[in-house]
């Protein structure tokens, strides 16, 4: 058994937000209680103690969409003109990135990836992979990297048809061997959602394998979804209907489903998100980065969507991702007074939602029961911090090299910023070998 007292526990629990001198207890993967410190360790004495000095005690943070496998383009110089819109961006940069990653890089990108979510108090990521050259035993390398770093995580591989006929039906198998793996797995870290890469790369009749296999796997799916306007003119050419439409005619909608982006959704999508219980991830960097729009996730959350927040692999710090989302609307509205509330909601409430469905547990809140992945924040405010404006400190004051301590599943796998169990510059130094040679070959 594991207390970690002495801090300002932040709960993200409506009922009891703010437990002044509080205190966690955490035995077996799950927290047990939550409550003055004094308390905590009166009622376990044997328990190890970890004095938090007075920081915040937080839930670990989630994003609900990353790319893993883009960590070796940090750097890294494009061959061609620079992209002029979203499709060259693809062509350009990630489809060839993709390419030319074997099992090894798919590895490293994702150990290192990995690491650097702990340093940053991410401890749940919904990752969507591709690896062209390299799909058999993609997923399970990056599980390997999530096995090594304790990280917790929900895998996928993106189906294509873009590559031609064999890629598509190894992506399929990938997909299927992976959730077939975790059905059958007693880790309580690791889980599978079936991957598809987007509408105007999945053609009718893979789209119906797609369902129909995802269906029999009992599984949800990880998609993108009208990130940019020519997603939807691809659509409404090919199909005569929007992405959404044509997803929810398909069957790919769901509680289950995750749909990144929705850049691109006009009022029946959004309709059709909220009513099919959709996950919707806002990815507000990355669409910025790319210039593909921006989301109107504040009208979906006002008519019932639930919408997450993502980094798309832009970012491993999920504090940076809320602040851009509440700049990204206020500067799009023209409203100062706009998305105080939203981009909260969406990484502290909504994204603790999705991932309690899909590891069957609360996740990301400190509530006895809730699996037990907890932070501690150096965080000394500079002006009263109280129950009332938490958001607003953790807007203004927090960022994630902060995080001294990082705990998953009970297990401290980052202390006072030492990675525990990883050779953590063997691995950079490994790494940067790697994406040299990625990089030749690029
Ligand atoms: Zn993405």
């Amino acid at each position: 058994m594991l207390l970690v007292g002495n801090g300002r526990v932040v709960t993200h629990d409506g009922r009891m937000p703010l437990v002044e001198g509080g205190c966690v207890a955490l035995r077996d993967g799950l927290i047990v209680a939550v409550g003055p410190t004094a308390e905590l360790r009166e009622s376990y004495p044997s328990a190890e103690f970890l004095d938090a000095r007075g920081r915040l005690i937080m839930p670990g943070l989630i994003n609900t969409h990353m790319h893993l496998y883009s960590t070796f383009a940090r750097g890294m110089a494009l061959k061609d003109a620079a992209p002029g819109n979203f499709q060259e961006i693809l062509e350009r940069l990630w489809w060839r990135l993709d390419k030319v990653l074997d099992l090894n890089d798919v590895y490293l990108s994702a150990v290192v990836a990995m690491m650097d979510c702990i340093g940053n108090g991410t401890t749940t990521i919904f990752d969507h992979h591709s690896s062209p050259g390299a799909i058999r035993g993609s997923l399970f390398r990056i599980a390997e990297a999530a096995q090594e770093t304790g990280l917790r995580g929900c895998l996928c591989y993106e189906v294509t048809d873009r590559d031609g006929k064999a890629v598509t039906d190894e992506s399929i198998e990938e997909n299927r061997e992976f959730l077939i793996s975790c059905k059958g797995s007693e880790d309580r870290l690791l889980r599978g959602l079936f991957g598809l890469h987007a509408s105007f790369t999945v053609g009718d009749e893979t789209l119906a394998r797609c369902t129909r296999i995802a269906a029999e796997l009992d599984a949800g799916f990880h998609v993108h979804v009208a990130e940019a306007e020519s997603d939807v003119a691809q659509c409404l050419r090919e199909h005569g209907k929007r992405v959404v439409e044509r997803f929810h005619d398909a069957g790919v909608l769901g509680e289950r489903t995750i749909a990144a982006h929705c850049v691109h959704v006009d009022d029946n999508e959004i309709e059709l998100l909220g009513n099919s219980g959709t996950n919707v991830i806002h990815n507000p960097e990355s669409n910025m980065g790319n210039a593909v729009g921006c989301a109107p996730v504040l009208k979906m959350m006002s008519r019932g969507v639930r919408v997450g927040l993502g980094s798309d692999g832009y970012t491993t710090d999920m504090f940076e991702s809320l602040k851009v989302a509440n700049l990204l609307h206020k500067h799009q509205t023209g409203q100062p007074g706009a998305a105080w509330t939203e981009p909260p909601a969406m990484l502290f409430g909504r994204n603790a939602e999705i991932a309690s469905a899909c590891f069957e547990r609360p996740v990301g809140r400190l509530i006895p029961g809730a699996v037990a992945d907890v932070i501690v924040v150096d965080y000394d405010p500079p002006t009263p911090l109280t129950a009332s404006n938490i958001q607003s400190h953790l807007l203004f004051g927090v960022s994630g090299r902060a995080v001294r301590t990082t705990i998953i599943g009970g297990s401290v796998v980052m202390r006072d910023r030492e990675i525990a169990g990883v050779d953590e510059p063997g691995i950079l130094a490994r790494a940067r070998v790697a994406a040299a040679k990625l990089w030749q070959r690029f």
